[in-house]
């Protein structure tokens, strides 16, 4: 073997090494949508279920808007799914109550509504734990999805997630309303109702004004196109929970 080969042989071997410890460290980055839905660690939407779709709300129980919210559903005779905040459940326990009572699914959105990306693993394992309580002493029934604050998923999210045996749920890609950027009603019923395709989970805020109203629009609409509204765990194949 001559000079150079041991030069090439030498190199190579220091890129593999390099980029084996590179991958291994980000980790979070190399693994994506399509490797989470895959393993079926989350559910993003799901198409294969027919014209339905699922209406999810997250950051409340918010004492005036979730109010109306559940006025509008109710008229429009739909259900949906609540990704409540557990100190919120503790200001409002009888709103939480009532979206139970209305049929409507409570699912679990942390806590505090922390920043999860730092959060140690047993942090966010105590904030799962914590919401998943004070829904059950409110309500009698215990959460089974959860959506991590800010939608951000990792190995860690996904590993609490199972560890506290629930089902991590996220929303269609084109389904975000953006309400909390104070978009227009117009704007966000248009998005909802171009974007609509079988198996949406489309997500708005309780905790903000717009989506009471934009919901008068877009249910009659979607209605009328034969979409039917339907909880999350209803939208699941595989879900051990359907109401
Ligand atoms: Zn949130």
């Amino acid at each position: 073997m001559g000079k150079r080969h041991i030069w090439v042989l030498g190199i190579g071997c220091l890129i593999f090494i390099f980029t084996t410890v590179a991958n291994a460290q980000g980790d979070g980055q190399k693994k994506n949508r399509w490797y989470y839905e895959r393993r079926g660690d989350i559910v993003w939407e799901v198409p294969k279920a027919g014209k339905k779709i699922a209406l999810t709300f997250d950051d409340g129980p918010h004492p005036v808007y979730t109010r109306r919210i559940l006025k509008t559903l109710k008229r429009h005779h739909v259900k949906a799914t609540f990704f409540v905040v557990g100190k919120n459940v503790i200001r409002e326990p009888q709103l939480t109550r009532r979206i139970r009572k209305e049929g409507h699914e409570l699912a679990n959105h942390t806590y505090s509504h922390p920043g999860v990306r730092r959060l140690s693993l047993q942090k966010l394992k105590e904030e799962i734990e914590k919401t998943q309580a004070v829904v059950f002493k409110n309500t009698g029934t215990k959460t089974h999805l959860m959506r991590s604050p800010g939608g951000y998923y990792n190995d860690k999210i996904i590993k609490v997630a199972k560890k506290t045996k629930h089902q991590m749920i996220l929303w269609s890609w084109d389904q975000d309303t953006q309400d909390y950027r104070k978009r227009s009603v117009i704007r966000i019923v248009r998005q909802v109702i171009s974007g609509a395709s079988n198996g949406d989970i489309v997500l708005f805020h309780d905790s903000e004004p717009r989506a009471a109203v934009a919901l008068n629009y877009i249910i009659p609409i979607l209605k009328k196109k034969g979409y039917r509204f339907v909880s999350v765990s209803e939208l699941l194949p595989f879900s051990k929970h359907k109401k």
